[in-house]
């Protein structure tokens, strides 16, 4: 393996946006700008266990740019989150965002904190106590927290419901969109949960028209059977895909025939994760990346294709829908193997998208029906993915560097036009 675990997530974030910024020969300021966050707001909070005793749980909202508008980006609670890792997170919401072009900065937070080893009545707690702890600091014109790893629709319901309580009686009713991802019940958009994956697969028919290839004759493997993973092997399984792999944190498992995602997804949420699911094979966890799969999609967490695992694989194409899933050694092991990536900040900026549909749709009071909203998002993802061709055409390079041209490109033209006050 190489030493990725040791390097610095924010230092990649920053490596593939300078890479960019030489092709286009970004001002050094645009680039100084871009190469730090704006704000790093941490906090500590206590929230009292079932046990009756107290802990303190540390939490971040890292707002990387509001150059295009509030602050947007998922929350994560998963064991491993620090202030690199969110740092890096926020960053490639804010080049995410310009590049789909949607009227939105960057920014990202999270608790470390392992939800599985939690309550609901004490997750509900944290989340409650970490939203009145970000205060002000968030909110519906400001900052607008979604989910991410470890967090759901529910989390969000209780971080508006928190919000909404805190602003009074006056202004209950107009910061719902405060947050997004929410449940339908409370103000959520429909297919907002499915949005990620759907523009995952998207991304996908995208490729397929770009490249001559029949998606319905696809291979699929997925790592990940979260929210980004299990919609997307959904829809992909919809579409006349064979997802023959599936990896979560409990089994990797295979059926070469395809796996039965309807029936995966039941289990997984019955059960807890996948393991144990019946009509599959389990194998390594080491072989999901030497499979014999026409598509590998990355769904679970950053730095998981190291170059060993990128020597292995027998994909032609790698969509990206985790974030930063491919180290930068794996990278270079792509290009030579010349392995299409399509990377994170286009392939899953499904969900984003969608959450940005959610708050037009708090501020309008409309309701949209779910077959408008595939549609816009559809639009939204078709014409970054052209934008992003047209820069690859143009300047020669890879996907990722073409994504980071046209998000560059927006920023820059924004800062020229604002310009640097005083
Ligand atoms: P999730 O918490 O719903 O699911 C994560 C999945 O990854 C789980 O199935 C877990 O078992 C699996 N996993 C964890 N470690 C693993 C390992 N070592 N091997 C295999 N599987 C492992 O999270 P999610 O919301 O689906 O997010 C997944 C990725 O997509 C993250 O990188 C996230 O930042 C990104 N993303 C999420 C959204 C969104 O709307 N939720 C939007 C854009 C990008």
């Amino acid at each position: 393996m190489d030493a990725t675990k040791h390097r610095s997530l924010h230092e990649t974030s920053v490596e593939q946006f300078q890479r960019a910024a030489q092709l286009i020969d970004l001002p050094a300021h645009h680039r100084a700008i871009l190469s730090e966050p704006q704000n790093e707001v941490i906090v500590n909070f206590p929230v009292r266990l079932d046990t009756g005793t107290w802990r303190m749980f540390r939490g971040y909202r890292i707002q990387h740019s509001s150059t295009l508008g509030p602050y947007k980006g998922g929350l994560r609670f998963h064991p491993d989150v620090d202030l690199d890792e969110v740092k890096a997170l926020a960053a490639w919401m804010t080049f995410k965002t310009a590049l789909v072009g949607i009227p939105y900065g960057g920014a990202k937070g999270g608790v470390t904190i392992n939800p599985k080893n939690y309550s609901e009545g004490e997750l509900e707690r944290i989340v409650r106590r970490f939203t009145a702890a970000l205060g002000s600091n968030i909110g519906p014109n400001h900052d607008i927290p979604a989910p991410d790893v470890g967090t759901n629709a529910q989390m969000m319901d209780w971080i508006m419901d928190t919000y909404a309580t805190i602003a009074g009686p006056t202004n209950r009713q107009v910061v719902r969109g405060v947050v997004t991802g929410k449940s339908i019940a409370v103000g959520g958009s429909a297919g907002r949960e499915a949005a990620t994956g759907q523009g995952v697969l998207y991304a996908l028919r995208h490729w397929c028209g770009e490249t001559g290839t029949r998606l319905d004759s696809l291979r699929v493997g997925v790592q990940g059977f979260g929210n980004v993973g299990s919609h997307f092997a959904r829809l992909a399984a919809e579409a006349g895909c064979a997802v023959t792999h599936v990896a979560d944190h409990t089994a990797t498992l295979t059926n070469p025939k395809g796996l039965d995602i309807d029936a995966m997804r039941a289990y997984s949420s019955e059960n807890g994760g996948i393991k144990g699911f019946p009509d599959a094979t389990e194998i390594d966890t080491e072989d999901l990346f030497s499979a014999e799969v026409d598509v590998f999609v990355p769904a679970a967490l950053e730095n998981q294709l190291v170059k060993e695992r990128c020597e292995a694989l027998k994909c032609q194409i790698v969509l990206e829908a985790a974030n930063g899933p491919t180290t930068p050694e794996g990278e270079l092991v792509l290009a030579r193997r010349g392995i299409d990536v399509v990377p994170d900040i286009m392939a899953n900026a499904g969900g984003v998208v969608v959450s940005y549909f959610e708050w037009l749709q708090n501020k309008s009071h409309e309701i949209w029906s779910e077959s408008q909203v595939d549609e816009k998002l559809r639009d939204v993802m078709w014409a970054a993915m052209d934008k992003l061709l047209a820069a690859r055409k143009t300047y020669g390079c890879s996907r990722r560097d073409a994504a980071y041209v046209v998000a560059l490109t927006r920023l820059s033209d924004t800062y020229d036009a604002r310009g640097i006050w005083p």
